[in-house]
């Protein structure tokens, strides 16, 4: 049988590639971050100090912050405060990012989040959600906008409604229900003249507006036929404006160290300089978004998912059975290298999607959401295979593992839950001209 003209008999020198000269039994021994290709000078430095960030500052935080009441959390004086005080001291912000070129960017952009995911997924979303007001101003090119809210400011990012959750995220309304009634908005801007003016309330589950100075809020637009969610208006909140108020904290199962609450907007009137994007720009505002924050999870939980691993690795290593290290035990092995494998494929689309999203003329939500919900998935089939291997003292909280399952789980609801986000994906596959 002939070989391919580009077969080659191992050992055969090709004048295309360098010498074959691996050793008689070859091995290769993976780096902690597993199959990574090399990495520019900036990359590595990112990766370094932005890891001894995640050990050094945002770990104990954040298991401080788990074991504290909600109240607690955002009181003054609780670690959040020293997180923020020391992420500030990194200084990474949209505007640095920005001053990359869209490659290095969409390189560099998931390695930072996956090593602040490997700290601790719900501060991870802190710094996402500080991250999204000042993004939006730069992306919309809103000289005022990025003016009047310098990007250290604490942010958060309001869509969801309490009668409204998976609906606001459906623009062109592709998976609503041909029998249901979607009634009223919880929240409205009526745009007349030169004022916007808000009145109404966002869901419960806003992260960071508890805390937050500014807020992007997306909500429905009334120009003077009555709101219009497809039409809706994307807005630059000041917390601080008269008419805003925010609810109680909410205490939830995971992501503990992210505050989360409602925003209400008791006749908030700002001038329309404040918006980012009107009701033609909407569902442009709408798309960036997702897209982003779809990207951002992807990462974050990648990184989370690596977390639960490391710690299931060595702890394999300490714990005997039967006399010996229970990674001895086929079945543990086997385990491991399962996480493993899920792991690096989450990296791999993670990677490739950001680098695709940063560097196109248009973005492609549907990968980002394949991104998204393959990060979350694996971060919490990692961390359930985690507690496993931990056997019962995966179930306590002496060991780090149960909060990361705990924070896990709550990531495949965060930013659309992971199943209507696949048939929305679905949808945009089928006709990419609706949102
Ligand atoms: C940790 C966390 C952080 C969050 N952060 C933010 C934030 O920063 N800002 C913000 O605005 N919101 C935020 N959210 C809200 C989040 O986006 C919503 O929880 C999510 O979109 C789901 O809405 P819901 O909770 O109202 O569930 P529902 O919409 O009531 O859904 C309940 C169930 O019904 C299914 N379902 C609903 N409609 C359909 C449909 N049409 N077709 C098929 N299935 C359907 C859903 O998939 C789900 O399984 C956050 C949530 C969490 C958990």
């Amino acid at each position: 049988m002939n070989s391919p003209a580009n077969s080659f008999i191992v050992g055969e020198e090709r004048p295309d590639m360098p010498p074959f000269n691996w050793p008689k039994v070859p091995k290769v021994r993976l780096g902690g971050f597993g199959a990574d290709p090399a990495m520019t000078e900036l990359e590595s430095e990112m990766q370094r100090t932005v890891h001894s960030f995640a050990e050094k500052v945002m770990r104990p935080v954040g298991v401080a912050l788990d074991r504290m009441s909600a109240e607690e959390v955002v009181a003054a004086g609780s670690p959040y405060w020293h997180y923020l005080t020391e992420l500030q001291k990194l200084g990474i912000t949209p505007a640095t990012f920005m001053e990359l070129s869209p490659e290095e960017r969409g390189r560099l952009f998931p390695i930072v989040m996956e090593e602040m995911g490997w700290g601790d997924g719900g501060l991870s979303i802190i710094f996402g959600a500080c991250s999204l007001p000042p993004l939006m101003a730069l992306v919309f090119q809103r000289k005022f906008l990025i003016e009047r809210f310098p990007d250290t400011l604490r942010g958060c990012w309001a869509i969801t409604e309490p009668d409204h959750g998976s609906d606001s995220l459906d623009v062109s309304r592709q998976v609503f229900h041909a029998s249901g009634n979607y009634g009223r908005p919880n929240c409205v801007a009526t745009i007349r003249g030169d004022k916007v003016v808000i009145n109404g309330q966002k869901s419960a589950w806003v992260s960071n507006a508890p805390l937050a100075e500014v807020c992007v809020l997306y909500c429905a637009a009334d120009t003077g036929n009555g709101p219009d969610t497809a039409h809706g208006v994307c807005v630059l909140v000041p917390m601080d404006a008269p008419g805003v108020s925010r609810g109680k904290p909410l205490e939830k199962i995971g992501q503990r160290a992210l505050p989360q609450g409602e925003v209400f907007f008791d006749n908030v009137e700002l001038s329309t300089d404040y918006i980012v994007a009107g009701p033609e720009d909407y569902q442009r505002a709408v798309y960036f978004i997702h897209t982003e924050a779809n990207s951002q999870m992807a990462c974050i939980w990648t990184g989370v998912a690596r977390s639960a691993y490391e710690m299931a690795f060595a702890y394999a290593h300490q714990r005997k059975q039967g006399g010996v290290p229970i990674i001895r035990h086929q079945a543990v092995a086997q385990r491991l290298f399962h996480m493993y494998r899920k792991i690096e494929a989450s990296r791999a689309l993670a990677r490739r999607v950001c680098l695709f999203n940063h560097t196109a003329e248009v973005p492609a939500l549907q990968a980002a959401m394949a991104a998204k919900i393959t990060g979350t998935q694996t971060a919490f089939e990692v961390a359930s295979e985690a507690i496993q291997i931990f056997g019962g003292n995966g179930l306590t909280r002496e060991y780090p593992i149960e909060k990361i399952f705990r924070d896990a789980r709550a990531s495949m609801i965060e930013d659309g839950c992971n199943d209507l986000l696949a048939i929305k994906a679905g949808f945009n596959m089928i006709d990419p001209d609706l949102l």
